[in-house]
């Protein structure tokens, strides 16, 4: 069976053929963290679960990329509104983000790479640019690099787009640009923002623009092509069709496939915090819906299609969620647990039919019903294949009631997130501690979190905890 994905660039299904048999490498554009995660970007994160599950399900080793954007206009705005540096706020909202996802029985990343961390990267990038013609300096003295749109003929086809019926990128005066259309590579430092938000670079003190971070990102992890990149839908343009650009432009063959989500929205509008209309998880548990089942809720939707959110449609799909969750519970007491086993081929034949989530529940559906109906007539062997079959489709949509990810009871998603605001604090105690050159109080915090089972280990990222023994 071959998997069938919509690809955005060539606007139609195509078969997915990966660039190196047996391995897949994924890009999704991650979060920019100027606030806490919302249901809507929590939506994408699910999104690329089922889709990275059903890779590996087809045998693929998947090398999965998602990304932090933690400096860019926005990050930096919060911050200076706030007298906060950007570091604290995009940190403390990618931890949020982190507990977030976990709750959500998301796994996470081989590797989440932040775009601080990738400066000299985007540095080599922009001087291709420069040096083969893709890209200037500003004309004004702003320290800005713009890329070249007029230079690449291809841009907009991404999105669809011809060049004339542009909007122009608005990240900056059009003093400095050619075209209006030309995006910023390269912030220059402007005189009111803080000193610890701009890097040195051959143009001057400034920092990255956004789209040249993603570039960047793809480029370290998964090499100068890659087969797919996601996003939500609304990335297409400009952020996607500016990647392509300025990634092609310096000679990388870059993605294969684009593959975007729908995003979810509320009451016809996008949900944002500008607009007062922000749900997040502690929302959703204040309903007494469970994070597996906000994820169920997730998962119903085809990938591309848009949610708009309703409480009720939330209920709902809780309430088809717990009908299934009992069934597995009933027939777990009697045949026993069992294991994941025996994936229906109608279940397959949806997901490989561009991830047709809501075919493949069908099919899920119709075995719980038979399965119930084993219950009632006491047929056990019917009771365990159903059971089994019933899990292995539960377990590709992250849902399954009896992974280990969920037994930890109905708060098992919370306690996650408290434990890792306990270690936070402590962490940061030991962080204090050792700014003051206070050793022993350092290493008292670290003993103290070893005894609670909780190792840490120093990292160049940073201080990376887990439970559990080392090595
Ligand atoms: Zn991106």
């Amino acid at each position: 069976m071959t998997l069938r994905l919509y690809d955005t660039a060539t606007r139609s299904v195509r078969d997915f053929v990966p660039r190196e048999a047996g391995k897949v490498g994924v890009y999704l554009c991650g979060l920019t963290l100027q606030a806490p995660p919302h249901i809507g970007h929590l939506r994408s994160g699910v999104n690329y679960d089922v889709l990275r599950r059903w890779l590996v399900r087809h045998g693929f080793e998947v090398t999965f990329i998602r990304n932090l954007t933690d400096i860019d206009d926005k990050v930096l705005a919060k911050a200076m509104e706030q007298g906060r540096p950007f570091w604290s706020i995009a940190y403390a909202n990618e931890q949020i983000l982190t507990a977030s996802y976990h709750a959500l029985n998301v796994l996470p990343p081989t590797y989440e790479p932040r775009a601080t961390g990738h400066v000299p990267e985007m540095h080599e990038l922009i001087a291709r640019l420069i040096e083969t013609g893709h890209a200037y300096p500003a004309g004004d003295d702003s320290g800005d690099v713009y890329f070249d749109v007029a230079s690449w003929p291809a841009y907009g086809s991404l999105s669809g787009q011809a060049p004339a019926d542009m909007q122009p990128a608005g990240d900056a005066p059009d003093r400095g640009k050619k075209d209006p259309r030309d995006f910023a590579l390269w912030k220059g430092a402007k005189p009111d923002e803080p000193a610890d938000a701009s890097w040195p670079s051959p143009w001057g003190r400034g920092r990255p623009g956004w789209h040249i971070e993603c570039s960047a990102m793809c480029w370290r992890y998964l090499g100068a092509e890659f087969d797919i990149h996601g996003g939500g839908l609304d990335l297409t343009f400009p952020h996607h069709e500016n990647e392509i650009a300025q990634s092609q432009a310096a000679d990388l063959p870059f993605a294969r496939y684009w593959v975007h989500h729908g995003l979810l929205g509320i009451g016809g509008t996008k949900m944002g915090k500008s607009l007062g209309n922000t749900l997040d998880l502690d929302y959703v548990a204040s309903l007494g819906v469970r994070p597996v089942e906000l994820r169920y809720y997730y998962a119903a939707a085809h990938y591309r299609s848009r949610i708009d959110y309703s409480e009720d449609a939330l209920r709902e799909a809780a309430v088809a969620y717990r009908r299934i969750e009992g069934f597995v519970q009933r027939a777990a007491e009697r045949v026993g647990a069992g294991r994941p086993d025996g994936l229906p081929d109608a279940f397959a034949a949806a997901m490989d039919d561009d991830l047709n989530t809501s075919a493949a529940l069908a099919v899920l559906h119709e075995v719980v019903r038979d399965g119930n109906t084993a219950l009632t007539g006491g047929d056990d062997v019917t009771v365990r294949t159903t059971l089994a079959a019933a899990r292995a489709m539960l377990d590709i949509l992250g849902v399954d009631p009896l992974d280990p990810a969920w037994t930890g009871g109905d708060r098992a998603g919370d306690l996650r997130g408290v434990v890792d605001s306990l270690v936070a604090l402590a962490l940061e105690q030991r962080a204090q501690a050792r700014g003051r050159k206070d050793w022993a109080a350092a290493d008292a915090v670290r003993d103290q979190l070893k005894q609670a089972g909780v190792v840490v280990e120093d990292t160049p990222q940073g201080p990376r905890w887990t439970i559990g023994e080392q090595d």
